[in-house]
């Protein structure tokens, strides 16, 4: 078999739909595990619709998944409508094509219903159906000079009239359609004639020598069409693994115009998940190992990715618009949260710096010495509650700045329910201010004595201590929350406290 060379194929008419980043993602997997080419084709025919900002976005989020080296030069379907227009008039000239010189007001919009109705309306005859175009077996001579003479054409495919298109897709099996259900496609709009989309698909796949086209189930019905187009060309049709589609928890098919930015690649980049993660939980969407692991790799990935291992039913995307918690898919979240908890620090260290930069908590010592071991140590200790990144700058704020928030329902739970703390958290600061060394350890014989001297739960001071010096109810343990917040700082904060009480 030749050298697999897949390519991802985006319209860049608005931002990578996370579904389109799981389609870039099978298809570079699949590269990868074979040694073949993995190659970026811009979609960019439709002028009105397609951006450069759209393309750059979409070049952006391939490149922060890790999916943006491509094989080769990144393709621009636009420049190539010439090559396009050629191979269509080639069609012509072959009797596979024909020019429809059907004025604008009697086309039909390529609805096959809507066309066999129109054909009959105008009396085409007793069994007339939507090959019934007069123009389908015009003469190529007078066809010709028609249109040498400037009457306005469209091209259209000649789809034989009886038969089925058959191919074989590797997620979905024999894939059937009979041809009276597919219309005499156009290839080339009337008047600038116009390359169109499966045309341009068809021309660009086989030029590239795609051998296999992984793209969205969404796509099945073009591929009947493509298949015809390979056929008249001449040329052998690739391979055809279409992907499940990815839909909202209503089942309803996930899109931009409906749900909004949930929909977004660069959401979740901008709200604090790690590339890594994400890919990962991507990759989980319509594919699973035979082994059914979850936490990947991406070399784990790439050596156990098969098209056979595609599923056929649809992923199901599960959020609640309505819930800021549940913002995106629970599972996302939790992969995120596994890969803050256990990626190694050297790895997560770079993500957290900018994380704190946006926030104005970086400080230039948390660069080396002894600055950079603190951030080491104190990185080290509240990620293992995070969810994402922003949770640094956000429930981590008091870690690496003063003037943080306190969690109302942790005030109340935990400092106003017992009124002695107003003089138990001054006393406490006494004792850790005296604790020598500083350290987790001392700080917890400094609290335990002073519970046991007070007669109080060592519980009652641990909470009080965490939202006194976090602002939380919950956390790491909160003797190791002394020694990174450090004496005077801890001290500080404990006697402030006493005023919330
Ligand atoms: N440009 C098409 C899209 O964005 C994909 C075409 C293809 O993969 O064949 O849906």
């Amino acid at each position: 078999m030749s050298a697999v060379r897949v390519r991802f194929a985006p319209s860049p008419t608005g931002y990578l739909h996370i579904g389109a980043a799981r389609t870039a993602l099978f298809n570079w997997l699949y590269a990868r595990q074979t040694g073949g080419k993995f190659l970026l084709r811009v979609e960019d025919t439709d002028a009105q619709r397609s951006t450069d900002e759209s393309t750059r976005s979409i070049i952006e989020g391939l490149e922060w998944l890790g999916l943006a080296d491509y094989d080769e030069e990144i393709v621009f379907q636009s420049r190539n409508a010439d090559k396009h227009r050629e191979a269509a008039l080639r069609l012509v000239n072959e009797g596979k094509a024909y020019r429809d010189f059907t004025p604008k007001e009697e086309r039909g919009d390529g609805n096959v219903k809507q066309e066999i109705a129109e054909r009959a309306r105008k009396g085409a005859g007793e069994g007339a159906d939507h090959r019934s175009n007069p123009f389908r077996d015009l003469p190529l001579e007078e066809s010709e000079a028609r249109a040498g003479a400037g009457e306005p054409y469209a091209v259209r495919l000649k789809v034989a009239r009886e038969g089925r298109s058959r191919f074989e897709d590797v997620v979905y099996g024999a894939q059937e359609r009979d041809y009276s259900e597919i219309e005499d496609l156009v290839l080339l709009r009337s008047g600038e004639l116009a390359p169109l989309y499966n045309l341009s698909v068809v021309v660009d796949d086989i030029e590239m020598r795609i051998t296999h086209v992984l793209r969205g189930q969404d796509h099945l019905t073009n591929t009947h069409k493509q298949a015809l187009i390979y056929e008249a060309l001449g040329a052998p049709i690739p391979r055809f693994a279409h992907l499940p589609l990815i839909l909202a928890p209503n089942k309803a098919k996930l899109s931009k115009r409906k749900h909004g930015e949930v929909v977004s690649l660069t959401t979740y980049r901008d709200r604090g998940f790690v590339a890594a993660a994400f890919r990962n939980y991507l990759a989980l969407l319509g594919w699973a190992p035979p082994d059914d692991q979850e936490m990947l790799s991406l070399a784990e990935m790439v050596e156990k990715f098969s098209l056979e291992g595609i599923h056929r039913s649809n992923a199901v995307f599960n959020f609640s618009e309505s819930d800021a918690r549940q913002w995106t898919d629970q599972k996302a979240l939790w992969m995120n949260s596994e890969y803050i908890r256990t990626m190694p620090l050297a790895e997560l260290l770079p993500l957290v710096r900018p994380e704190l930069e946006a926030a104005g908590l970086w400080k230039p010592e948390y660069a080396e010495g002894a600055g950079a071991a603190w951030l080491e140590k104190t990185v080290e200790l509240i990620r293992q509650r995070f969810y994402t990144l922003k949770d640094f700058s956000g429930q981590g704020r008091a870690y690496f700045a003063d003037d943080f928030e306190y969690d109302e329902a942790a005030v109340a739970k935990n400092l106003k329910k017992e009124p002695r703390l107003k003089e138990l958290l001054p006393a406490l600061a006494e004792r850790i201010e005296r604790a020598e060394p500083f350290d987790a350890e001392t700080c917890e014989q400094a609290l335990r004595a002073l519970a046991d001297e007070a007669g109080v739960k060592a519980g009652l001071l641990i909470n009080a201590a965490r939202t006194a010096l976090t602002g939380q109810a919950v956390g790491p343990s909160m003797f190791d929350i002394f020694a990174v917040v450090g004496r005077d700082r801890s001290a500080e904060r404990l006697r402030a406290a006493a005023a919330l009480v």
